[in-house]
């Protein structure tokens, strides 16, 4: 059952478009199955459930039938969200014959609903003559093969509306694709797609420019993969049966003129350039084996991918695409990745999606750093489709339209316009205090990683740095930096903020933090090889980068060095004793210079409960609050499915930050949070509530926070506190929080409501 399971599966996957994903479901399934109907219904946008596909009904009636939810059995397996399976549909009193369907004579009835990401998106039915029930094995596997399907129909349905409204049509206007805030803000603008290499599924729509050169591309990999072929083919001769060996003949074969090459240079000639053309002319042929019975003919398919793969990877290097930017690139990538900001032009750029990801990627942080509102985990978007196209993202309310109307690109408008309004009055308070109505003062400070961070701060009014993710500069690298290049990228810091203070948090790499001259693969990499537990293994690194934090701070005294992921008391000690080392063997090299101030950071539960321990060996106390949630909580901060669940004012965390600054203050250490709950307003002034000494926040949030700590009196915040206390549901407390705003009028510093659409 799970190989039928597997294979129909795999089969509908490589399915081009609806009706062919539609068409195969059901035809499979009542084969498979022995049934005498199958059918599939899908909620149009009429919100009816209409029938789609059937196996076994009048094919006339496809696409007339329809029925509204709660009406009809199918209406009713929508409904209640649940399978029905009954002996004989025609006596239930929800039955309503289909007219013209021919399903009078069809007694047993199974329905099972097609649920993705929580909606109902359709029905998916079996009927046979027989008056029985459909035995459990039978439910069981109606089930499953629909829960596994919906992912791929919804795909199939947001790709099919996006190509229909490139034609520009009414009907398919204001196209939404859901994901998560990642960056406040609003962009409208022209996407540019970035696809990973050699993945032909990534491979985005374009017409050739120059048809001959597409077509000399495309011989040169075709040449490329066949010489390939007959150098292992030839280097594995000895080792092989003939029948193995006749498998090297069979894909030379299959590169033959009359055969895929000759398909695909014909689609150059019709205009495609030769990737888009490889893609197409690859996948049919997938789809061509997959659906064979034969077993060895069936995994064909896998070797045909194979060889498009490698043509691709050819075609790619010999023609890398330049990416052209518009004035208004709002640039898509399947992983978002700090590298790629790096890519365009950061006065061209004005909106960031990503398909996978969340709100508190490393990749979302730096785009809040960077101000530009951000999209992630827009998990349904057919992305490659996109390149060009008129788009408007809402990251205020983590969503995207394709082939925006007129109305809605107003509307969008108006909050721009509001946007500006706020940004020119929060401009003003850049040398003011970050001071109460009752005259209380809190100090805030920045995080910063990016070169553009520094100017941004002092711009600001920033008071210091209170977190510099130092594995920043590791990331836009081939290799790591020597001791001296760490030098002087630490020194600008140091003296940019001087005599302000700026923290240096050791190497923070692991998690979704990779450097690509140093892969960590792991199954589970959030609970791996990350932060101190990498640079405590690999000392090497860790006295290069103290060594070099050091020296850059001579003659300025203003760093301060900070500890990731500290879970235990004993890395603590032996990260003590390896910056003593490199005190000590700087002052042998004649360097002025003491132990400067070293903090640890409390990221996981394991921390929360050692904090007076921590702080009797360390002169402060930070929270990372992005890791302290997700491991509280035990929601993956990079996973956009449980996004919803990645609660910032979730009660237990509110707890620990409160318990983490109380512990602190026993031992007279202060305590700081860098994580990004202090760039919400609503988070900033229940920390200052809680007792926290610094606030370090992105700079583009910072003037915000100014402005909400001095509309406000410490009083406020501290029984806004006291009320929170008392509650025990994240959701209320983000409701009281943003009346709370509203009442305080500031509300037009948190987001603005998004246009109902
Ligand atoms: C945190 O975890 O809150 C933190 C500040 O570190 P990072 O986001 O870089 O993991
Ligand atoms: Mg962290």
């Amino acid at each position: 059952m799970l190989d039928l399971l597997r294979k129909i599966v795999q089969e509908v996957n490589a399915a081009a478009d609806l009706t062919a994903v539609l068409e195969l479901i059901v035809q499979r399934v009542q084969r498979a199955m022995r049934t005498q109907v199958c059918s599939v219904y899908l909620l149009d946008e009429e919100q009816h459930f209409c029938l789609m596909a059937t196996q076994g009904l009048n094919p006339e009636a496809i696409g007339r039938v329809k029925l509204p939810p709660g009406k009809g059995i199918v209406g009713l397996v929508a409904e209640r969200a649940e399978p029905i399976n009954l002996e004989d549909a025609t006596v239930h009193p929800a039955y309503r014959l289909l007219e013209n369907t021919g399903e009078e004579k069809f007694h047993a009835f199974l329905g099972v609903p097609v649920i993705h990401q929580r909606a109902v998106l359709g029905v998916l039915v079996v009927q046979q003559q027989d008056k029985r029930r459909f035995d459990a094995g039978e439910e069981a596997f109606l089930v499953t093969l629909s829960a596994q399907l919906a992912g791929v129909i919804a795909h199939a349905e947001a790709t099919g509306a996006v190509i229909r409204s490139a034609q520009n049509s009414r009907k398919d206007q204001d196209r939404l694709f859901a994901g998560v805030s990642a960056a406040q803000g609003v962009a409208i603008g022209r996407a540019v797609v970035i696809a990973p290499p050699a993945d032909l599924r990534a491979v985005p729509d374009k017409v050739a420019r120059d048809i001959e050169a597409e077509l000399a591309h495309f011989s040169q990999a075709l040449a490329s993969v066949r010489h390939d072929i007959k150098v292992v083919g030839r280097s594995l001769s000895r080792h092989l049966r003939s029948e193995e060996q006749a498998l090297f003949d069979v894909y030379l074969r299959m590169l033959d003129d009359n055969a895929l090459a000759g398909e695909i240079e014909s689609r150059i000639r019709q205009g495609s350039w030769a990737q888009g053309a490889l893609r197409d002319v690859i996948q049919e042929h997938v789809r061509m084996f997959s659906a064979m019975e034969d077993p060895y003919l069936r995994e064909r398919a896998s070797d045909i991918r194979d060889l498009g793969r490698r043509i691709l990877a050819y075609l790619q290097q010999a023609s890398p695409v330049e990416l052209q930017f518009h004035d208004n690139t709002i640039l898509i990538a399947e992983e978002l990745s700090p590298a790629m900001l790096g890519e365009v032009p950061t006065d061209r750029l004005v909106g960031l999606v990503s398909v996978h990801g969340s709100g508190n990627s490393h990749a979302a942080i730096l785009a809040r750093s960077m101000g530009i509102p951000t999209v992630m985990g827009v998990v349904d978007l057919p992305y490659t489709r996109l390149d060009g196209r008129e788009l408007i993202l809402d990251g205020y309310g983590g969503r995207l339209f394709i082939n925006p109307s007129d109305d809605l690109s107003e509307a969008y408008r108006e909050i721009l316009r509001g946007e500006e309004l706020v940004a020119a009055e929060l401009a003003t308070l850049k040398d003011l205090p970050a001071r109460t109505l009752d005259g209380y003062q809190m100090p805030l400070w920045v995080n910063t990683g990016l070169v553009a961070d520094v100017v941004r701060s002092l711009e600001r009014g920033a008071e210091g740095i209170g977190l510099y993710r130092t594995e920043i500069p590791f990331m836009i690298r081939d290799f790591f930096p020597s001791e001296q290049e760490q030098t002087e990228t630490y020194r600008r810091q140091l003296s940019a903020f001087h005599p302000r203070p700026v923290t240096m948090r050791t190497l923070d790499i692991g998690g979704d933090k990779a450097l690509p001259y140093f892969p960590i693969e792991e199954e589970n990499p959030f609970l791996g090889w990350r932060g101190i537990r990498v640079t405590l293994d690999h000392p090497e690194i860790f006295l290069v980068q103290v060594r070099a934090m050091l020296r850059a701070m001579e003659g300025l005294n203003n760093l301060r060095i900070m500890l990731p992921m500290v879970t235990s008391v004993h890395e603590v000690e032996g990260a003590l004793k390896m910056i003593d080392q490199a005190v000590a063997e700087l002052q042998e090299e004649g360097l002025e210079l003491q132990r400067p101030p070293v903090g640890v950071m409390i990221e996981v539960p394991a921390a929360v409960y050692q904090v007076r321990r921590f702080a009797r060996r360390v002169d402060f106390i930070s929270v990372g609050s992005n890791d302290l949630t997700q491991y509280l909580l035990a929601v993956d901060r990079n996973n956009p499915r449980v996004a919803g669940l990645y609660a910032a004012y979730h009660p237990s965390v509110l707890r620990a930050l409160e318990h983490i600054a109380r512990e602190a203050h026993k031992e007279n250490v202060t305590v700081s949070i860098c994580g990004e709950v202090a760039a919400d307003p609503a988070g900033a002034l229940l920390l200052m509530a809680m007792g926290y000494d610094v606030l370090s926040m992105n700079a583009t949030n910072l003037p915000r926070i100014k402005s909400a700590i001095r509309k406000v009196t410490l009083q406020q915040a501290r029984q806004l506190h006291r009320q929170i206390r008392g509650m025990d549901d994240a959701d209320r407390i983000q409701q009281l929080l943003h009346s709370s705003l509203n009442e305080w009028g500031l509300g037009s510093l948190s987001r603005p409501d998004s246009p109902v659409v």
